[in-house]
């Protein structure tokens, strides 16, 4: 099953729509030659139950190995509950080559490019928005859509073309859209979210018994 996508509408490596990314990039890649430091494309299965959505690549994870969550902190627990819950064939990404393949899931990031700062500006996350919403169209109607942090939902709201002042972001939440996906909302799995508790295994853990259960409705 192929686990990379490589659709334009979907995904486009060359994209520099964002020229504070694209410079930033750039700058990235000559400080680090053996880094990706490009966009980083969707993962997983082509057709799955389950998208995840986090907000877009880490420095020295994603953006380092060109895969979501691949040797970024916040890939530990991601990574270790998707294997718990079945999704995967292993527990750990720690890079492209690691021979992880999702099962049923595909992860993907509202924003496809590392920002400075790890914060996207608000004309970033819209402009990239097009990848996301095309994605997202691409799934089966009765697909659930796991947002990670308010960023993510938010992204995801707009794609749906929805109102952000109907769909607030509550972590545990699920919002039932009419076209038939759900959203699912978690706090990120970040290194401050889970070093300060915000976010603790067990709520992670609750979030996907939860995306499971919508999934077999
Ligand atoms: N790595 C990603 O790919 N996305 C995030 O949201 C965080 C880290």
């Amino acid at each position: 099953m192929e686990q990379i996508h490589a659709n334009k509408a979907i995904f486009n490596q060359k994209c520099r729509l964002c020229p504070r990314l694209a410079v930033f990039l750039d700058d990235v890649r000559e400080e680090h030659p053996d880094y990706h430091a490009l966009p980083v494309a969707p993962f997983g299965e082509a057709d799955p139950q389950l998208l995840i959505v986090g907000l877009a690549p880490g420095m020295h994870g994603a953006n380092a190995t060109g895969r979501p969550f691949t040797g970024d902190h916040a890939g530990i627990l991601l990574y270790e509950t998707l294997y718990e819950f079945g999704f995967s064939n292993q527990s750990t990404a720690l890079s492209i080559d690691d021979g992880l393949i999702l099962h049923n899931c595909r992860i993907t990031n509202a924003v496809k490019c590392l920002p400075p700062k790890n914060k996207p500006v608000g004309a970033e996350i819209n402009t990239c928005n097009q990848y996301l919403k095309a994605e997202i169209a691409s799934l089966r109607k009765n697909a659930v859509i796991l947002t990670l942090g308010l960023v993510a939902h938010q992204a995801v709201v707009k794609a749906l073309g929805l109102r952000i002042k109907d769909h607030k972001f509550v972590h545990g939440q699920v919002h039932y859209t009419e076209s038939g996906y759900c959203i699912l909302n978690s706090y990120h799995c970040s290194r401050y979210n889970t070093q300060t508790r915000r976010l603790t295994t067990n709520m992670f853990k609750d979030v996907f018994r939860k995306a499971k259960q919508l999934m077999n409705q």
